[in-house]
């Protein structure tokens, strides 16, 4: 009688909702655009009643469109864009401001001051992570030292703070449930990711009380009931939207990784029971808890991939839309010693370098536009590739394969050349929408729809995987082109 899962995913622009049955296909969704809000020059902030309304919206909508009964819906998994920040009154379950997006950068110059005096290395060593605005704890942080009401609130011990997951699950139970998973809690720059518990020497260190923290809980396993379309529907499963994308890609052993292609790339990589430090920029996070075992993940970033596309088509017209890059690319056997350094807003890891910009080199006589188009696909491949290499090194493990999701996966030739550089196979599932199938999978493991993740992995039938084919010299050489191009775009 119980057949379906619900998947909320609140992302940073919309809210959606998709109804799976137990077999991972969709059968209804809904989708509602979330505003942007932008005070000033680099803040970003949401309304949090619209990021639950939007997100209310989608999931009668989305339950209307697949014809069930509420009632066949056997549990709810929630995943949602990570670091952004609300903190309510818990009287009235009133925010008392407008939620600090995970971009806003308002706290940035906090974060130089927390560098400056040396704190950095004891929020990573503890936390994983950087001092960057993106996390929410400078967020929580401004929040208590600007916000009126705020000091007094803490003090009576009635505020609350919550990452988006949290705020959802406060409005889906009605204010019984001040809750989030492991894997939203890594992102708070608050979560001892050793211990699996807030750190309470962080913690006194900037002044946050504990009070006003949700309670973590597993990532699969029953957190509570949402009172939605007039009946219960136990929430039971969470993650932040790159770990459900992990897990909704069944990288479920170490070494196991995924990248998703969109405006930038998302790599994250399971090491198991390690939580490796990086030397090298990359982020330690928890891809997730079930029971009470931890599991781990690096994650590297990709700063601009396809919006080098979106630039080429929107910035200097040479493109008419996305998908006819594939084509192009196709279209001629290589791009004759063309690269494309897409470094409009500097490099990421490995390079890290902020302030170099963007290089085309190599041009000749007889390049067209064909030629850059594809130096700009290939870049995306060659940046993924770099920050691979990368968490191989770093964790001492090799990733046998790369999972790909994400809308730039849809170019087969992207794909094929990715796997030629990387030299490993590249596996595209038939449905690419990993994040809300990763919430649909925590969630339906949680209320027992499925008995273990070898289940779940049965369930991931027919990808599309795509094998090396290049041959060694013509890689060799691609590679230390490519090597040569960021080494001109970063001497300058
Ligand atoms: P995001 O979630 O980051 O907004 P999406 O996952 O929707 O991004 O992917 C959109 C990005 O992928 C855009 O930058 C677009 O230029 C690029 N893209 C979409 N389709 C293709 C394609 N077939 N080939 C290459 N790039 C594409």
């Amino acid at each position: 009688m119980k057949k379906y899962i619900l998947a909320l995913d609140q992302g940073t622009t919309s809210s959606r909702c998709i109804v799976y049955d137990k077999y991972g296909n969709k059968v209804g969704e809904a989708q509602r655009e979330l505003p942007q809000i932008y005070p000033l020059s680099g803040w970003v902030e949401h309304d949090p009643e619209a990021i639950w309304s939007t997100q209310l919206y989608a999931i009668e909508t989305a339950v209307k469109r697949a014809c069930i009964d509420p009632k066949e819906i056997a549990a709810i998994g929630i995943t949602n864009q990570r670091e952004t920040t609300v903190v309510w009154d818990k009287r009235t379950g009133k925010a008392l401001c407008n939620a600090i997006v995970w971009q806003c950068r308002r706290t940035a110059d906090y974060c130089e001051e927390i560098k400056r005096s040396g704190y950095e290395p004891i929020l990573k060593e503890k936390t994983g992570l950087i001092a960057d605005p993106y996390f929410s704890l400078t967020k929580v942080k401004y929040i208590l030292d600007n916000v009126d009401s705020a000091c007094d609130l803490s003090e009576e011990g009635n505020l609350a703070f919550g990452t988006v997951d949290s705020w959802l699950i406060h409005k889906l139970t009605n204010g019984k449930c001040h809750a989030t998973d492991a894997s939203n809690a890594s992102r708070t720059m608050m979560y001892n990711i050793h211990e699996g518990k807030w750190d309470s020497e962080i913690l006194s260190h900037f002044g946050i009380p504990e009070s006003m923290l949700p309670k973590v809980v597993p990532s699969s396993g029953y957190i509570g009931d949402a009172e939605i379309l007039g009946t219960k529907i136990p929430i039971c499963g969470v993650a932040g939207d790159q770990q459900a994308s992990l897990f909704g890609q069944c990288c479920f052993s170490r070494g196991d990784a995924k990248n998703t292609y969109g405006t930038g790339c998302f790599l994250l990589m399971n090491t198991g029971d390690d939580a490796v430090l990086s030397e090298r920029g990359l982020l330690t996070t928890v891809a997730w808890q079930i029971g009470d075992k931890l599991t781990y993940a690096l994650e590297g970033s990709v700063f601009i991939a396809g919006a080098a596309i979106q630039w080429l088509r929107d910035g200097i017209g040479i493109l008419a839309s996305s998908s006819d890059s594939e084509k192009m690319a196709l279209d001629i056997p290589n791009t004759d010693g063309v690269y494309f350094v897409p470094a409009f807003t500097g490099l990421g890891a490995p390079h890290w370098d902020p302030e170099c910009r963007g290089l085309i080199s190599g041009l000749s006589r007889g390049t067209d536009r064909r030629h850059i188009v594809r130096a700009a696909l290939e870049a995306m491949a060659y940046q993924t590739f770099d920050v691979l290499t990368l968490m191989e090194s770093e964790s001492g493990t090799v990733i046998p394969a790369l999972r790909v999701d994400g809308g730039a996966s849809a170019n087969g030739f992207l794909c094929s050349f990715q796997s030629d550089i990387s030299c490993k196979p590249v596996i595209r599932p038939q449905n690419t929408e990993t994040t809300s199938l990763g919430a649909a999978f925590l969630a339906g493991l949680g209320c027992g729809m499925y008995s273990s993740v070898e289940e779940i992995t049965s369930l991931n039938k027919n990808p599309t995987v795509f094998e090396p084919k290049m041959d060694k010299n013509t890689r060799d050489q691609c590679l230390s082109g490519w090597q040569n191009a960021v080494k001109k775009t970063i001497l300058r």
